[in-house]
């Protein structure tokens, strides 16, 4: 069997940054810290990518300067969450497949930042033709778009296609749909034990991709078993 892994595959930018940032700081930190934390309280050492801080910017100031705040995601992911704190009380939250409720003169959008542009895109028509003004941010992360188009790429090349990430990784969920529309087998999977031999049978070419919190050794975990089924045929 031949085996792909998506060059994409795996921690992303921001994923990596803060693992890194976390790593740095226990090894950074003293023993006597510890005593210290509790007699001063906590240091708090923010790792927010700074993907995400961007939209959580552009959504403070769309709400300073008076703009109805339109969120394109899903409501309870917490990034978007996290984003409805900067963006005021009557923000919205639409997914694609949501109905635009009636709007204010002026709306600002933005989007999480792990969203399909298709989805942008298809709100914005839709706002384009109610409001009077519409200030558009595309906040979507390179990282994810890049990754999508690697993924549509890779699908299209092989006979099955392994997505390697956390269920409930909103993300890692896009690949496995968008693969699916390509390619006819595709199996969505947290770890190893998941995966079973017959899966491969009459199979010459594995596609492998994950998420952007996938960590790299459950991918490589992945490569090593296909490996292992493959030398068996
Ligand atoms: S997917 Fe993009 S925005 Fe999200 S953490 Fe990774 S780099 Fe940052």
């Amino acid at each position: 069997m031949q085996i792909t892994v998506a060059k994409k595959a795996g921690f992303c930018f921001g994923v990596k940054r803060a693992i890194d940032i976390a790593f740095k700081l226990a090894r950074d930190t003293k023993k006597e810290i510890y005593e210290e934390i509790t007699k001063i309280g906590y240091k708090i050492v923010d790792a927010t990518c700074p993907f995400v801080k961007k939209a959580q910017k552009r959504a403070q100031t769309l709400k300073e300067e008076g703009y109805q705040i339109l969120i394109v995601g899903d409501k309870e992911h917490p990034e978007v969450q996290a984003l409805l704190g900067f963006a005021g009380d009557d923000a919205i939250v639409l997914c694609d497949k949501d109905t635009v409720p009636p709007l204010k003169k002026k709306v600002g959008i933005i989007v999480q930042t792990t969203q399909p542009v298709e989805a942008l895109k298809k709100i914005v028509c839709h706002v384009i033709s109610e409001a009077e003004e519409v200030k558009v941010y595309n906040t979507i992360c390179d990282s994810t778009s890049q990754r999508l188009e690697e993924t549509k790429d890779l699908a299209k090349e092989v006979d099955i296609m392994m997505v390697v990430g956390g269920k409930n990784s909103a993300n890692t969920a896009q690949l496995a749909r968008l693969s699916a529309e390509i390619c006819p087998r595709v199996y969505f999977i947290e770890t190893t034990d998941e995966i079973k031999e017959d899966w491969f049978n009459g199979a010459k070419k594995i596609g492998i991709t994950g998420g952007a919190s996938t960590p790299r050794w459950i991918i490589d975990g992945v490569v090593k078993k296909l490996k292992e089924i493959s030398v068996k045929r």
